[in-house]
C-alpha cells in the first residue's frame, strides 16, 4: 500500500516522502483510513511502530481540509505522559506540517512558561501537553481548550502508570462533548479498557503488533552473572563488542547514575537519563546519544518510554524489570524499522523469578550463555528483591520520594494498580 491510496493531501504526501517514508507502517495503513473518516479509534501500539505518524497525518489533513477563522483556536489537543514524549511529537507535528497552515505548539513542565505561553499568544491549531502543565495554564485562564475537535491520548497506559488519570478526567471536561477522539495503548488491561469506554464512542480497533509479543527481528539473550560481576560485565561486552550506541536499562534512578559513573571511568562514554534530571541534562544526553559522542545511555522505564531513537543496535538489561511488560517495551526499542537488533540481560539469583515470568509473558524461552569469569553465584538466593526495598542504600538520596519521573507529582499515581506497586521511590 502507498501513501497516496491513503487519500491524504499532497503537501502531506510531500512532507511523508521528504522523511523518506516509502509506504506506510501497518499501524498507519490500518488507522489512518478511519480516522480521516472522523471516527474515534482505539490502537494498539507501541513506540516504534510509526503510531505518530499514524494519528498525526489524518488529523493535519483533517485540520488543513476544514480551515476555521483566521483566530486559531486550539483545534487538536495531543496529550502524552512524559515531556520527552511531548516534544518528540511536536517534532513530528512541524515535519508532517511543513507544506500546511498549520501552526503547532508543546507544553510541559520543568521549565519556565513564559516562552510556552507567548507560542500560545500567536493562536495554535494543534497542541501537544503534558496534562499537568495543560491543566496549569489552564487554571491560569492562559490557554482554553474548549473549541477542541480531535483529541488524541498517546501512550495511554503509561498515562494511568503516572497517575494521571484525574487530571485525564479533568482535561476531557474542558473539551467541548462533540469531538473525534484517539486513543493509543501499548497494553490492554482492564483499567485502560474501562478509560477506553469512558472516552472513546463506538470505536475502530486497530492493531499494530500482537499485544505482548516480542519482535521477530530481536535476538534476545540471557548472561546469567553474579550481581557484583554485573558492571564488569557490561563493560567487557560493550568493549569487546566495540558497541557504539547502546540502551542499558537499571530499575532505580540511583542505579542508572552509579552505573553511569563506572562507564565513564572505564573510558565508556554514558549518560543517564531519569526523572531526577533536568530538562536540560535529559535533552542533552539525548542529543548526545543520538548523534554518536554518547556511547552508551542508561536509563530507567520512565525516562526511556516514548524516546524516539531510530535503529538501536543494542538493548541491554542490566537489571530486569519486575513488571513483565516492560520487558516487552524495553526491547522495542530495538530493531525498529526493520533492523536487527539484539536485546541483552544480566540476570542474577535473585531475577530468576522476574525470568520466568517474562518468559511466560513472551511465550518463548530465552538463550542463556555464561561468560566464563562472570559466572552466577552458585551460593546466591533466588528470592527476589522485594519492590520498593532499595538495594543498595548507600545511593539513595533522602529526598527522592518527592520526586517522580517528568516532575509530576508522585501523590496522583493510581494506587490500585499492580505496576504502581513498584518501587515508587525509585521510579523514573
Ligand atoms: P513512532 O512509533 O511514531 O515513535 O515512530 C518510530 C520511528 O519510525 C520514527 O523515527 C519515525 O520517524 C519512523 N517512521 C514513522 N513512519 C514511518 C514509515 N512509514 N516509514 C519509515 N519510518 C517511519
Amino acid at each position: 500500500m502507498s501513501f497516496q491510496s491513503l487519500g491524504l493531501s499532497e503537501a502531506l504526501l510531500k512532507a511523508v516522502s521528504k522523511k523518506g517514508y516509502t509506504q506506510p507502517s501497518p499501524i498507519q495503513e490500518k488507522a489512518i483510513p478511519p480516522v480521516l473518516n472522523g471516527r474515534d479509534v482505539l490502537a494498539s501500539a507501541q513506540t516504534g511502530t510509526g503510531k505518530t505518524a499514524g494519528f498525526t497525518l489524518p488529523l493535519l489533513h483533517y485540520l488543513s481540509e476544514n480551515p476555521k477563522e483566521k483566530f486559531r483556536p486550539i483545534r487538536a489537543l495531543i496529550l502524552t505522559p512524559t515531556r520527552e514524549l511531548a516534544a518528540q511529537v511536536y517534532e513530528s507535528v512541524k515535519d508532517y506540517s511543513e507544506f500546511l497552515n498549520i501552526k503547532s505548539a508543546v507544553i510541559f513542565g520543568g521549565v519556565n512558561q513564559k516562552p510556552q505561553v507567548a507560542k500560545l499568544r500567536q493562536g495554535i491549531d494543534v497542541l501537544v501537553a503534558t496534562p499537568g502543565r495543560l491543566l496549569d495554564l489552564q487554571n491560569q485562564n492562559l490557554l482554553s481548550i474548549k473549541r477542541v475537535e480531535v483529541f488524541v491520548l498517546d501512550e495511554a497506559d503509561r498515562m494511568l502508570d503516572m497517575g494521571f488519570l484525574r487530571d485525564i478526567e479533568r482535561v476531557m471536561k474542558l473539551m467541548p462533548e462533540k469531538r473525534q477522539n484517539l486513543m493509543f495503548s501499548a497494553t490492554f488491561s482492564k483499567d485502560i479498557r474501562k478509560l477506553a469506554n469512558s472516552i472513546l464512542n463506538n470505536p475502530v480497533q486497530v492493531e499494530a503488533t500482537p499485544e505482548n509479543s516480542t519482535v521477530d527481528a530481536i535476538s534476545q539473550k540471557v548472561y546469567r552473572v553474579a550481581k557484583t560481576k554485573k558492571t564488569d560485565l557490561i563493560i567487557k561486552l560493550i568493549s569487546d563488542g566495540n558497541w557504539k550506541q547502546v540502551l542499558v536499562f537499571t530499575r532505580t534512578k540511583h542505579g542508572a547514575n552509579r552505573l553511569t559513573k563506572k562507564m565513564v571511568s572505564a573510558g565508556i562514554s554514558a549518560a543517564a537519563i531519569h526523572g531526577n534530571k533536568s530538562q536540560g541534562a535529559r535533552t542533552k544526553a539525548l542529543a548526545g546519544f543520538k548523534n554518536g559522542s554518547v556511547r552508551v545511555m542508561v536509563a530507567t522505564d520512565i525516562a526511556a518510554r516514548g524516546l524516539d531513537i531510530p535503529l538501536l543496535p543494542h538493548v541491554v538489561n542490566f537489571e530486569l524489570p519486575n513488571i513483565s511488560e516492560d520487558y516487552v517495551h524495553r526491547i522495542g526499542r530495538t530493531g525498529r524499522a526493520g533492523a536487527d537488533g539484539q536485546a541483552l540481560s544480566l540476570v542474577s539469583a535473585d531475577e530468576t523469578t522476574y525470568l520466568k515470568d517474562i518468559e511466560k509473558l513472551i511465550g518463548e524461552s530465552i538463550d542463556v550463555e555464561i561468560v566464563e569469569g562472570f559466572e552466577p553465584d552458585p551460593n546466591a538466593s533466588t528470592e527476589p528483591i522485594k519492590p520498593g526495598q532499595n538495594r543498595q542504600p548507600r545511593g539513595r538520596s533522602r529526598n527522592s520520594h518527592q520526586k517522580s519521573a517528568g516532575g509530576q507529582r508522585s501523590n496522583r499515581r493510581n494506587s490500585t494498580r499492580q505496576r504502581s506497586k513498584r518501587n515508587s521511590n525509585n521510579r523514573g
